[in-house]
């Protein structure tokens, strides 16, 4: 049993459930949102539940996935799956970056490239008749604290 954040004076125990649910919903999703954008880099689940735990938020994992599927479905978060490891999301409004993978923590964290792809993707278009290219890179190794 989950301890609530907040008590409902003067309604009954329905009306208050569903207020309170509303609100815990509308609070998960404001601190959510706070995290990935704080965060700089893409956020596994269980990283998004640290966050929130430490801040005495109290959502569990399924609001935080219901959360995040809302945010998704409105195209303000975005899904980034890697080779390895869980699902990560991160703010849709990043603009275009990269990103640095570790292969023992799995810790992500976002790159911009010097020089961006256009000419490539140009290149690409070009040379294999392909419209509309985008691209996705990741640069894999170890990070400072398990190199
Ligand atoms: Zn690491
Ligand atoms: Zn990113």
């Amino acid at each position: 049993m989950q301890i609530s954040c907040i008590k409902m004076e003067g309604m009954s125990s329905d009306q208050s459930k569903e207020v309170a649910h509303t609100y815990r919903a509308t609070q998960a999703r404001t601190s959510i949102i706070a995290v990935l954008t704080e965060g700089n880099a893409p956020l596994s689940v269980g990283e998004i539940l640290d966050v929130l735990k430490k801040r005495k938020s109290c959502p569990n994992k399924t609001t935080v996935y219901r959360q995040l599927a809302t945010l998704i479905r409105r195209d303000m978060v975005k899904e980034v799956q890697f080779t390895e490891g869980a699902k990560r999301y991160e703010m849709a409004d990043t603009g275009h970056h990269h990103h640095v993978v570790c292969t023992q923590c799995k810790r992500v964290e976002d790159v911009t490239v010097e020089g961006d792809l256009a000419a490539e993707e140009k290149m690409i278009a070009k040379t294999k008749k392909f419209k509309a290219l985008r691209h996705s890179l990741e640069f894999y190794g170890l990070c400072p604290k398990c190199a």
